[in-house]
């Protein structure tokens, strides 16, 4: 416990946290009330307060920023890594749009574990959540409280009307290593065709077969955004690291989405692992940042800023 204080002392003083001017788009309903710069330069430094070591083999969870009840299995959860629905969701929607699920692979259930076996074989375990009201009623209403997954089709369809918004995130975030001809995704109509009949509990399913340690359960409330009041995006390119959300939330009030570039690259990395195609690997973070910033264009409204997380 001792040294893992000092790592997380030592964290703290390693990580710079920039603040950005608010996204000015979005479709959704999710809105911050958190208005002026004086107040989000106080949420990143509480941001950059609970950033925490993400410990080796921890599942993956979604961006997500409700506090957690438990995981399926009835324990606490711990630090996981956050992309939008979890690793297995975002694997999935990146591997969709960049044409890397083999054709010969049709139903929704192998497509799931088709990516989830890419991405164990990666050495990265694969989580998601749900929601305690969806839980509670036995997901008896079809959907499981993760918008990122719930809403995947609109996602993709909105990843396509968005698309100029959608890329200049996408360059933004990847620097250097944004290439254009590598969004070319695969087509909206083809997407919508695909998933006409997505079954949003699938992936509960996929996941709970390995263990419901995998699946969180997050708080809801039975508000229009069901608890949802993310102030902001974080996005960490700290390696092996996130923020430690439900340490946020009990010290500050606030929730905030958490984006951890660093292990999209992996994602990326691992749906890529045995491509022939030398592009295989940058399209897959393409695809994978892209739908990280349409999940942001579909379920808020544009209010929140980006806080920018990276190391000194
Ligand atoms: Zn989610």
């Amino acid at each position: 416990m001792h040294d893992m204080l000092n790592e997380e002392e030592r964290m703290t003083q390693q990580v710079n946290v920039t603040v950005g001017e608010p996204f000015g788009a979005g479709h959704g309903a999710i809105h911050a009330s958190l208005e002026t710069q004086e107040e989000y330069e106080q949420l990143a430094g509480d941001v950059k307060n609970h950033i925490a070591p993400v410990a080796e083999g921890a599942p993956s969870s979604c961006i997500d920023g409700r506090e957690a009840v438990s995981c399926m299995d009835g324990e606490a959860t711990e630090a996981r890594p956050g992309v939008a629905g979890g690793g297995l969701i975002s694997a999935y929607a990146a591997a969709e749009l960049a044409g890397l699920i083999p054709e010969s692979i049709t139903s929704q259930d192998n497509k799931l574990r088709h990516v989830h076996d890419k991405l164990s074989s990666a050495g990265l375990v694969s989580g998601g959540h749900c929601d305690k009201s969806n839980a509670d009623e036995g997901f008896a209403a079809g959907g499981t409280g993760c918008g990122a997954n719930d809403r995947l089709p609109q996602i993709l369809e909105n990843l396509h009307n968005d698309k100029a918004v959608v890329d200049g995130l996408t360059s933004v975030l990847m620097g250097d290593g944004y290439q254009a001809e590598l969004t070319e995704y695969v087509n909206s109509e083809t997407l919508q065709s695909r998933h006409a009949t997505w079954n949003k509990t699938a992936f509960i399913n996929e996941l709970g077969a390995e263990t419901g340690h995998n699946v969180e359960i997050l708080a809801s409330e039975h508000t229009p955004t069901h608890g949802h009041a993310e102030q902001a995006v974080v996005f960490n390119f700290v390696e092996n690291t996130t923020v430690d959300r439900d340490a946020l939330i009990e010290a500050t009030g606030k929730q905030v989405f958490d984006v951890d570039v660093w292990y999209l690259s992996k994602i990326a990395a691992a749906l890529a692992a045995d491509s022939t195609d030398a592009s295989a690997e940058s399209r897959a973070m393409h695809a994978l940042v892209a739908y990280q910033a349409a999940t942001y264009l579909t379920l808020c409204d544009g209010s929140q800023r980006p806080i920018i997380v990276s190391a000194v």
